[in-house]
Formats: C-alpha cells, sequence, structure tokens
C-alpha cells in the first residue's frame, strides 16, 4: 500500500447488494473512502452509502454499467473529482444465468460477456492509467471454474477470461508497485447463487464442501480486505480460490 498521507480510495463494482455490499462495508470500515459502484439498483446503493456516511464514513454512490467503457471512464472521473486518486479497485460485478450451453441465446452469451468479461476490462484498462502508485486490484473469477458443472460453459468461459487478464496484467504493470490478483468464491448465500434454486439444490451445494455450509458474503468480503490491504503486498497474479475446501 502507498505510504501517501491520504485517505485510501476504493471502488468497488456492483457493490448495492451481495458480495459488493459486504465488501464496501468491510473497507469502509478499514478506513478506505468507498464507491459504491451499481447499474439498476439505486435505492440499494443510495442507503448503502447513507449507512456507511452514518457510521463515519466517506461514501458515494455511482451509477455505471460497468459493460460500457464511457460509463467506466465517468466512474473514475467522478470518483477522482469527489474522493480523488484510486488505490484499490475490486471488479465485483457479475452476473450468472445457468443454462446448457446448446440452449444459450445470443442475448444471454453477450449479456454474461459484457457485463464479466468486457466489464473487467474496461475497469481494468482506465485503472492502468489512472489508479495510484501502490494500488491493489481485485478481480472475481469462480470456483464453477475448477468444477465444470453443467450449465456453467458461458459463465465459467467469462471467469477464465477474468483470470487470464490477471494473471497477464498483473505483469503489464510491473514498475507501478500495483498488484492484481482474482478471488475465486465458491457458493455464496446471495440473489446470484440463490435466485432459481430449490432448497434442496441449495442444500445440495452447501453441503458440498468439507466445511459444509454456504459462504456468506462477509466470508469473501475479508478476503477481499486482506488482498486490498498491507499484509498482501507480496501477492500478486494470484488466483485465490475461497470455497470452504470445495475444490
Ligand atoms: P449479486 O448479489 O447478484 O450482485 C451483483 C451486483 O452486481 C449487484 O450489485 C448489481 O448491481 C451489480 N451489477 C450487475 N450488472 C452490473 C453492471 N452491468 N454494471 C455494474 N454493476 C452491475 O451477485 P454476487 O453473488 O454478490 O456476485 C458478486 C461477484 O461474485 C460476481 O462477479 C460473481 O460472478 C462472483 N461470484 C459469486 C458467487 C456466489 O455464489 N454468489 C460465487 C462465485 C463468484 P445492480 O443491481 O445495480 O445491477
Amino acid at each position: 500500500m502507498n505510504t501517501l498521507n491520504h485517505t485510501r480510495v476504493a471502488i468497488v463494482t456492483g457493490a448495492s447488494r451481495g458480495i459488493g455490499a459486504a465488501l464496501a462495508r468491510r473497507l469502509a470500515r478499514d478506513g478506505f473512502a468507498v464507491v459504491v459502484n451499481y447499474a439498476s439498483s439505486p435505492a440499494e446503493a443510495e442507503a448503502l452509502v447513507a449507512g456507511l456516511q452514518a457510521a463515519g464514513a466517506q461514501a458515494i454512490a455511482v451509477k455505471a454499467d460497468v459493460s460500457e467503457a464511457d460509463d467506466v471512464r465517468r466512474l473514475f472521473e467522478i470518483t477522482e473529482q469527489q474522493l480523488g486518486k484510486v488505490d484499490v479497485l475490486v471488479n465485483n460485478a457479475g452476473v450468472l444465468k445457468t443454462t446448457p450451453l446448446a440452449d444459450t441465446s445470443d442475448a444471454l452469451y453477450d449479456q454474461t460477456f459484457d457485463i464479466n468479461v468486457r466489464g473487467t476490462f474496461n475497469t481494468l484498462r482506465e485503472a492502468a492509467a489512472r489508479m495510484n502508485e501502490g494500488g491493489r486490484i481485485v478481480n472475481f473469477s469462480s470456483t464453477t471454474l475448477a468444477l465444470n458443472m453443467p450449465g456453467y460453459a458461458v459463465y465459467n468461459a467469462t471467469k477464465a477470461a477474468v483470470e487470464a487478464f490477471t494473471q497477464v496484467f498483473a505483469k503489464e504493470l510491473r514498475g507501478r508497485n500495483i498488484t492484481v490478483n482474482a478471488v475465486a468464491p465458491g457458493p455464496i448465500a446471495t440473489s446470484l447463487f440463490l435466485d432459481g434454486k430449490t432448497d434442496e439444490q441449495i442444500q445440495t451445494f452447501a453441503k458440498m464442501p468439507p466445511l459444509q455450509r454456504l459462504g456468506q458474503p462477509d466470508d469473501i468480503a475479508s478476503v477481499v480486505a486482506w488482498l486490498a490491504g498491507a499484509d498482501a503486498g507480496w501477492v500478486n497474479g494470484q488466483i485465490l480460490r475461497a470455497n470452504g475446501g470445495l475444490a
């Protein structure tokens, strides 16, 4: 982490709910000024920001669809104007709809790649020019990439791309003292995982890891907070699975 005497600034994409919201709370608690990015949930994002501000943190909500390069440019510009240059970027925004590959529509393919891959690409490209020395970037992969379950072909393909970005970009930032890592969660109890599943399916997933439970958003927030903090300064270009031992 840099040694400048300023409040460190963190952008969390997709922070209106789920893992991103837990992350925004955790980073605010750790002393960061936090940008709560969202695409279509303004009420949740504003409520989260109000809560963070009430607890004494600096926080703003910024609407930006990460799949749109202009939106992402604006996200960084607003952040710089209101809070300062970015120290931590967490590429958490993502979508998942499971479907057999043969039944996947062009629209679903495009949406999944646009948000999960192009969205991460857009923020990384912007970050390259704009982040402070000593910064931290944390991308989001998924343990599903290791499981190869039917229905996850397109989603896993997007997360494989994110892992590739992570490992190459870490090297491309040579000399900037910026680390680039990814976290690959197992099943976490958020709407992305829970929606559309029966109780029985949820229980099956919950029993899969040796720790025999679903992950909670805070389980991932603490891993990302570590990667974003001073103690993980020597960890770079790595994919960290956080999944209770599932794979
Ligand atoms: P979630 O509860 O569905 O939340 C997704 C967040 O992403 C929301 O805040 C949503 O905001 C935002 N988002 C969606 N499209 C966006 C866009 N185009 N631009 C900006 N923000 C956008 O999902 P989650 O479970 O917290 O997942 C977070 C990350 O973890 C994802 O990358 C996911 O692939 C990964 N992951 C999750 C699990 C799991 O089991 N939950 C496991 C492995 C990996 P709006 O509502 O405002 O659009």
